[in-house]
């Protein structure tokens, strides 16, 4: 195909993403966001199936020679495993699904730039740092999310203090790097063959260690953030890709999912009052001690006391958590809310940036649920009134109440802004049993003397709550 044609091609496939991605900023045009950016994707796939020189070609004899079958199948297969998988996963299984994709995202760059260096083992310094950098990235951003998809799928819970965390890391940084320099100075030279291969080999597989090294000991309320840094990653190595075999597509989706992946990083950062640094290489606390003294019972509350509670309540805040997706309550709280506003209580739903398991979870369930948007407050808007505040439902939250993030710096959720439930004059809380959240730890406001505790499953509470309200 004529060069410019495919350039004009190549443009368009931009302009599907660039669109795609200013409409995923907002819930209602996110469907079609990624409808945009799936037919930019398909455009800029048959473009390069156009432009590049595939293996075989259509008119060979011998079918099983042909390029065009193998990338056919792999076509027809991933759309299809695509497809299944994205409609079968639960709304609580995204941050899974995401982790995964980011790390097929490393793993499709890196294979790239490995495929790239067996076809060209040899270019100039500019290409073959690019080359270098995308197995770098990629590596990292395949074993890293890997791990990051084992933590959340709860394979690998623990959190593994390696002991000299960051001069081990540093270490494996440095190795890879030589790696990378050693082929990028022997590729160019053409007689060092053999050195070049070495250092792919050493790059390769060091930071493919380096990826699990990094993101293993990494846990809790840190995990959203390590996530949306592996976004980055697999967005950057996509663009080190693009510089490496001179694909502008490649380049500018890469750039768009890195930029992006990195404003989240930082915007979760920012919630979550950590920094990146603390986040990559900070050691691990040597474990959370438990507080001492008598361990009090929480106290268990009948729904019909609670609605006795309620119904006298000028002031209410909801505080949603993971257990509310779980239970998929999002409805009945609705329901629940318009009962006591009918009651003459006001209620808000103090949304915590990392409620749930990814970003704007809440926020997607509530509004499904037609929860009108300024109900929806964040903690720092809803925190000074706290105290104000008759009653505090939290539903399936834990971690995002856990007055420990506040106080007791051996806490992995130390320095993480809370949503203050605890400082509310009653706090009913919603949960099956004595279930920890995702970071694990032990919550005291279940213990606190202004705490009630509602158990069951949060949708059969709440709409036991509202058959109370109903029946009045
Ligand atoms: P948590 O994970 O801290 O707690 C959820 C609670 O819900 C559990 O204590 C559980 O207790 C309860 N629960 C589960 N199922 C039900 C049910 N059917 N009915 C009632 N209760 C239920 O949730 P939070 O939202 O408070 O905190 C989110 C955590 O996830 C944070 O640590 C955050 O860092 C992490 N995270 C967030 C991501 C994001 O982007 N938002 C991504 C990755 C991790 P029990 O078993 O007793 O019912």
């Amino acid at each position: 195909m004529n060069t410019t044609v495919i350039t004009i091609l190549y443009m368009v496939a931009c302009i599907f993403f660039i669109r795609g991605i200013k409409l995923l900023g907002k819930t209602d045009t996110a469907r079609k966001g990624n409808l945009y950016s799936s037919i930019g994707m398909l455009l800029a796939v048959i473009t390069v199936l156009t432009e590049k020189e595939v293996v075989g070609s259509w008119n060979t004899t011998n079918i099983l020679a042909n390029g065009y079958l193998y990338i056919a199948v792999a076509l027809v297969l991933g759309t299809l495993i695509g497809t299944i998988w994205a409609k079968k996963v639960q709304m609580t299984g995204m941050p899974e699904l995401v982790a995964l994709f980011n790390g097929f995202g490393g793993l499709s760059s890196l294979l790239v730039a490995l495929a790239q260096y067996i076809i060209h083992p040899k270019g100039d310094y500019f290409t073959s740092a690019s080359l270098g950098l995308t197995i770098a990235i990629g590596a990292i951003a395949f074993t890293g999310s890997i791990v990051a998809w084992g933590k959340l799928s709860g394979i690998f819970r623990k959190n593994i203090a390696i002991p000299g965390k960051n001069a081990v890391n540093g270490l494996f940084c440095l190795i890879g790097l030589a790696g990378i320099a050693l082929y990028t100075v022997s590729g160019d030279i053409n007689c060092e063959a053999d050195l070049a291969l070495y250092g792919i080999i050493a790059a390769t597989a060091i930071f493919l260690i380096l990826g699990i090294t990094m993101v293993i000991g990494i846990g809790g309320g840190d995990m959203p953030v390590i996530i949306s840094f592996l976004n980055a990653l697999s967005g950057l190595a996509a663009a080190f890709a693009g510089f490496a075999i001179n694909n502008t597509v490649l380049v500018v989706s890469g750039c768009l999912v890195g930029a992006s992946g990195l404003i989240l990083t930082l915007i979760m950062c920012k919630a979550m009052n950590r920094t990146l640094f603390h986040l990559l290489f900070k050691s691990l606390s040597a474990g959370h001690k438990k507080s001492g003294g008598v361990a009090k019972e929480p106290k268990a509350v009948s729904i019909e006391d609670a609605y006795l509670i309620l119904e006298a309540a000028k002031n209410v805040v909801i505080v949603p958590g993971y257990g509310m997706a779980v239970a998929q309550a999002q409805h009945a709280v609705k329901e629940l809310c318009d009962k006591l506003e009918a009651n003459g209580a006001e209620v808000n739903f103090a949304i915590h940036p990392v409620a749930g398991r990814m970003p704007g979870h809440m926020n997607v369930l509530l509004a499904e649920a037609n929860v009108p948007y300024e109900q929806l407050k964040t903690s720092d808007e809803l925190n000074p009134q706290m105290s104000n505040t008759d009653v505090a439902i939290v539903i399936g939250a834990n971690d995002v109440v856990n007055p420990d993030a506040m106080n007791d710096e051996s806490s992995p959720l130390y320095g993480m802004p809370i949503v203050n439930a605890f400082e509310a004059k009653t706090v009913f809380v919603l949960k099956r049993g004595k279930g920890t959240g995702f970071s694990g730890v032990e919550n005291p406001l279940f213990t606190n003397d202004n705490t009630l505790m509602l158990y069951g499953d949060a949708k059969a509470t709440v709409s036991a709550l509202v058959s109370e309200f109903s029946e009045e």
